[in-house]
């Protein structure tokens, strides 16, 4: 009997992987069997290279998603280049800083495209795919701003309240698809995203003695939470936000 969590023949398309958490997602799809495309505006060639150590089929797939075209071509590409497109993690994201009376409409429809116009219309253009081949996995990359309102990112934390919501309504409409649509809301993981504040080291202590864990996450911490979602051992799981914060938001 296999593994429930057995990812072979699998194809799965992960955005934002060529560093960070996407890059460990990526690695850990692809050590569960997971061929993969790896999306982004950096080519994700050190990804590719240790996928395919590890014995799968990956190709680099470029891509702005800030912009609506190569988002809704992305999903061929990857059929054209690896013969299916089974799974999808939206993990690009980015994120500006500035005081809500101050903050820009540029800052505001920058991180609002990236974060969750993309979002969207990439499990739109994958999900026709997946519902007319009788399935598939979405798994989203939230937040725990999802859940809590920050302070100083407002588009930010619209966006990643934005990805909770959306999940589910997908998750409403195509779980009679086979289609099981989730997300994860990482705490505080340690990636050049969160570089400035693990240099503060008053900031970076008062966010260490807040986490249950008492430690950062590392985006390795991620990967078993995404080969659970992109599972079959997933399959009646629909419209959940996976936490994996070290206890933040149980706190
Ligand atoms: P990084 O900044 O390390 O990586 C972000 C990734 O997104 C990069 O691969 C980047 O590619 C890609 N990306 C950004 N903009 C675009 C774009 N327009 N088109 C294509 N790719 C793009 O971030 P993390 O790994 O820390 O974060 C990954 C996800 O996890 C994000 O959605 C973030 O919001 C979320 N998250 C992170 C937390 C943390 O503590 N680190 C906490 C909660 C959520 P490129 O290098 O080419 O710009």
């Amino acid at each position: 009997m296999t593994s429930p969590f057995d990812l072979s023949g699998k194809v799965a398309v992960v955005t934002g992987a060529n560093t960070g958490i996407g890059q460990a997602i990526a690695l850990a799809l692809a050590a569960a069997g997971a061929d993969i495309a790896a999306v982004g505006r950096t080519p994700a060639e050190d990804t590719v290279a240790k996928a395919r150590a590890l014995g799968r089929r990956a190709e680099i797939v470029s891509a702005d998603l800030s912009t609506i075209e190569p988002v809704q071509r992305l999903a061929d590409e990857t059929v054209a280049k690896l013969g299916g497109l089974d799974i999808l993690v939206n993990n690009a994201g980015i994120i500006r800083r500035a005081d809500a009376v101050d903050f820009t409409e540029e800052d505001w429809d920058a991180v609002v495209d990236t974060n969750l116009k993309s979002v969207f219309f990439l499990c739109q253009a994958a999900g026709r795919h997946m519902i007319a081949n009788g399935g598939g996995k979405i798994i989203n990359i939230a937040s725990m701003l999802t859940f809590q309102g920050g302070i100083r990112v407002p588009s930010y934390t619209a966006s990643k309240s934005g990805i909770g919501g959306l999940t589910k309504l997908l998750a409403n409409e195509w779980a009679s698809k086979g289609v099981n649509v989730n997300a994860i809301a990482p705490g505080y993981i340690a990636t050049n995203n969160t570089a400035a504040l693990q240099a503060d080291e008053v900031r970076n202590k008062s966010i260490v003695d807040r986490i249950p864990a008492g430690r950062w996450g590392d985006a390795s911490d991620l990967g078993g939470a995404a080969v659970f979602l992109a599972s079959r051992a997933a399959d009646y799981v629909q419209g959940h936000i996976l936490a994996v914060d070290g206890g933040w938001l149980a706190r």
